[in-house]
């Protein structure tokens, strides 16, 4: 474990994250929950499907339902019954008989195909005649053709989505098992700081990370209990973290963790519990912390807006996904063409802001969102993509490929 006051070198944004992510575990609390209040809800268990999909064989045309031995015989076919979807034919089909059937109508016993009904000729006596063979199977869904009974939809650790609560529905089932919801707390800590609404004393600045991280925890799916702003007091900090402590699952603070301003933190957290100080070779983003409380994690941001919002979401953000027993997702990164520079000096991996777009050519392209500083909440709005810069990489020159991750649901 790096500890910012002692240890000399940077941790590398990989090797910290997978170090962090062996700190937490997930949650053993679990409900059932109804499928109308499912959305975003993570699965407790695997889903086994309790039916076949569809459940029995059914038409995929308009048209007649009918033995596919009859048709190639070349037989003229009595209709002996109408099917529409929702209203099977109870009795048999027998030789030289067919059945009208609707598209997703029931297949009747003793058929095995259904001809098209472009390719059946009415007669005047109301028989059918069918033009061309047809093959058993032919315009039939067969039952379990989309999901076979017993088969599992869904596995643990599933965040469900729109389609899952349709695929559940569809399956029939009304509540699923869950991992109950996390809450976190959301502090702001700064002498400095203000909330918005209220005119700046001089020296003051309007906080803004409690209102961005809170954000992207809404988007996430967790509950968020805000703690608004804490000075930089001993006693202050000490009762907001135990107050905090008391009725979240994960603390979240932001600022207090850099070298110098740390002391507070450092000295309240370790009375509470205990706290790891990191280095972290990213930028924006060095200072972190980590931690657990009596009853909760703990996870320190850095102070500067941009390097808040970029540890939340990707240092923070896959730990509460693990603690909420999420299964891990991984990132989509693409190579995109740069078409301006991003100047860079080795050392840490860089997640600068960017627009990428399609170029008239077809080519994946990226600019950056103008200046790129920490403090700089600009650089996040306008982008639609971090731009990636690895570790040991320096500028990055028009012309060159680079690396760059979309936006997510969570920033986007
Ligand atoms: P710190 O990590 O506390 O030293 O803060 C680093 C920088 O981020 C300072 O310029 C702070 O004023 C700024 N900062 C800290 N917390 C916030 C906040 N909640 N909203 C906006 N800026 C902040
Ligand atoms: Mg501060």
């Amino acid at each position: 474990m790096v500890d910012c006051f002692s240890g000399p070198g940077l941790t590398p944004f990989e090797d910290a994250l997978e170090q962090l992510l062996v700190q937490v575990r997930p949650t053993t609390k679990t409900q059932m929950v109804s499928l109308n209040k499912a959305l975003g809800c993570v699965l407790s268990q695997a889903i086994v499907s309790p039916m076949a999909v569809p459940s029995h064989d059914n038409s995929a045309m308009d048209g007649y339902a009918v033995r596919s031995a009859d048709v190639n015989a070349q037989a003229q076919l009595n209709v002996i019954a109408k099917v529409f979807a929702g209203h099977p034919y109870e009795g048999s089909v027998g030789e030289g008989q067919c059945v009208r059937v609707m598209t997703g109508g029931q297949i009747p016993d003793g058929c095995d195909a259904v001809v098209m009904q472009e390719n059946v000729v009415v007669q005047e006596d109301g028989r059918v005649a069918c033009s061309g063979g047809i093959k058993a199977g032919n315009h039939v869904r067969r039952a379990g053709e989309d999901i076979e009974q017993g088969a599992t939809v869904l596995s643990v650790g599933r965040r469900l989505t729109p389609s899952d609560i349709g695929l559940l529905a569809s399956l029939g089932i009304a509540e699923v098992p869950v991992y109950e919801p996390l809450t976190v707390a959301v502090i702001s800590t700064g002498d400095e700081l203000q909330k918005p609404g209220v005119p700046l004393e001089p020296g003051q600045m309007y906080e803004s990370n409690g209102y961005t991280v809170s954000a992207i925890l809404e988007r996430l799916g967790v509950n968020v209990v805000p703690f608004g702003i804490v000075p930089d007091e001993l006693d202050a900090l000490r009762n907001t973290f135990s107050q905090a402590d008391d009725i979240a699952d994960v603390v979240i603070s932001s600022g207090g963790v850099s070298v110098g301003e740390a002391d507070y933190t450092k000295q309240v957290l370790e009375e509470l519990g205990r706290i790891d100080f990191w280095k972290l070779a990213m930028k924006p983003g060095k200072p972190f912390a980590f931690g657990h409380l009596p009853s909760s994690y703990f996870i320190g941001l850095p102070g500067n807006p941009v390097s808040a919002m970029v540890t939340l979401h990707q240092l923070a953000v896959p730990l509460l996904r693990k603690i909420r027993g999420e299964s891990p997702a991984k990132r989509t990164r693409l190579q995109a063409k740069a078409m301006a520079d991003f100047p860079k000096r080795p050392g840490r991996t860089d997640f600068q802001r960017g627009v990428f777009s399609v170029s008239d050519q077809g080519e994946l392209v990226v600019v950056p969102t103008g200046a790129q500083g920490s403090g700089i909440l600009t650089s996040l709005s306008l982008a639609n993509c971090y731009v990636i810069i690895e570790q040991d990489r320096g500028t990055v020159t028009a012309g060159e490929a680079v690396t760059i991750e979309p936006f997510d649901s969570l920033l986007g």
